[in-house]
């Protein structure tokens, strides 16, 4: 049962494995209420009662492939999508003053500069993993690589997702490595390593890399390696239902709605600033 005050909420890419979480999850937390949804034009579900389509009872919202028509009198969207629809509903948000939540991953740098922009009028919350474990793995990192000195200590981020993710590494796996360059005060953009092959040499010091592995269903695994001379630490998250990330998603929507437009992350959402 909604309530007049209840967060009107709007789910982006509806018909998507985290567009459906998303459904459910809104079904599921009080507080907010979904009072539209739409999808890619042309996607099958166009037309679909959101409900339905999410596996719940029928809830009456029509996924749409109009994203003005679904945004109408809405709080705010949430937003699981690819990067080109993720930039065009931030300018959107902007305009609105919608508070939007953005789980997409595999943005460019110009990408990341326009929705910088549209955190002008827009409440936005980005954040590669919106899981509470994630996040307070970020922050250890973050410690541990500041704690441990890059002249003993290695540092890899290794991550496997299911055969349909189409960007490597995940976001996750860069928020994480951007965490452990945070620690080491260095930019991670200079020091990754994203891909290794043939006669490399030996590893140059002070460099972050990453692996990537990709099969099966797998919702999502990341291990921070430190590895030093005679002992190495992992620290390890594993995801095994995407309800994580969604309600993380709704809580952050539900905190961005009390906070004056601006560009925040899940670690903001969550309190976790050390
Ligand atoms: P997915 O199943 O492919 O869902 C994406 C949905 O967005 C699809 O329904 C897709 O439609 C739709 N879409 C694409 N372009 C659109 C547009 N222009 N307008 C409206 N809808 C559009 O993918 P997923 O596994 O749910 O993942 C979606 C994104 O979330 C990925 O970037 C993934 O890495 C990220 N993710 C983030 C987190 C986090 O916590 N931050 C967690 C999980 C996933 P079509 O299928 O018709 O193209």
């Amino acid at each position: 049962m909604s309530d007049m005050k209840d967060l009107k909420l709007v789910v982006a890419g509806a018909g998507g494995r985290m567009g459906r979480a998303l459904i459910q999850s809104i079904d599921a937390i009080p507080g907010v209420v979904l009072v539209g949804a739409f999808d890619r034009p042309g996607a099958a579900s166009i037309g679909a009662d959101a409900g339905q389509l999410a596996g719940l009872s029928a809830n009456g919202v029509i996924v749409t492939d109009d994203p003005g028509a679904a945004l109408g009198g809405a709080d705010g969207v949430l937003d699981f999508t690819a990067p080109e629809a993720t930039v065009a509903l931030a300018r959107r948000a902007s305009t609105a003053g919608l508070v939007h939540i953005i789980g997409t991953t595999g943005c460019s740098d110009e990408d990341e500069a326009a929705i910088r922009d549209a955190a002008a009028g827009a409440r936005i919350v980005k954040s590669g993993n919106m899981s509470l474990g994630v996040n307070l793995l970020a922050v250890l990192v973050e410690d541990a690589a500041r704690a441990l000195e890059a002249a003993d200590w290695d540092i890899e981020v290794l991550e496997m997702h299911h055969r349909h993710k189409v960007d490597a590494p995940s976001g996750t796996a860069l928020l994480l490595g951007q965490a452990a360059a945070h620690g080491r005060a260095i930019d991670l953009a200079e020091k990754s390593v994203r891909v290794r092959d043939g006669h490399t040499g030996a590893r140059p010091e002070g460099t972050i890399g990453f692996a990537t592995l990709r099969g099966g269903s797998v919702v999502g695994e990341h291990t921070v390696l430190i590895a030093g001379e005679g002992e190495t630490i992992e620290l390890t998250h594993k995801a095994t239902d995407r309800a994580i990330f969604a309600r993380g998603a709704v809580k952050a929507a539900l905190w961005a709605s009390r906070q004056q437009p601006g560009l925040y992350s899940m670690i903001d959402v969550l309190g976790l600033k050390s």
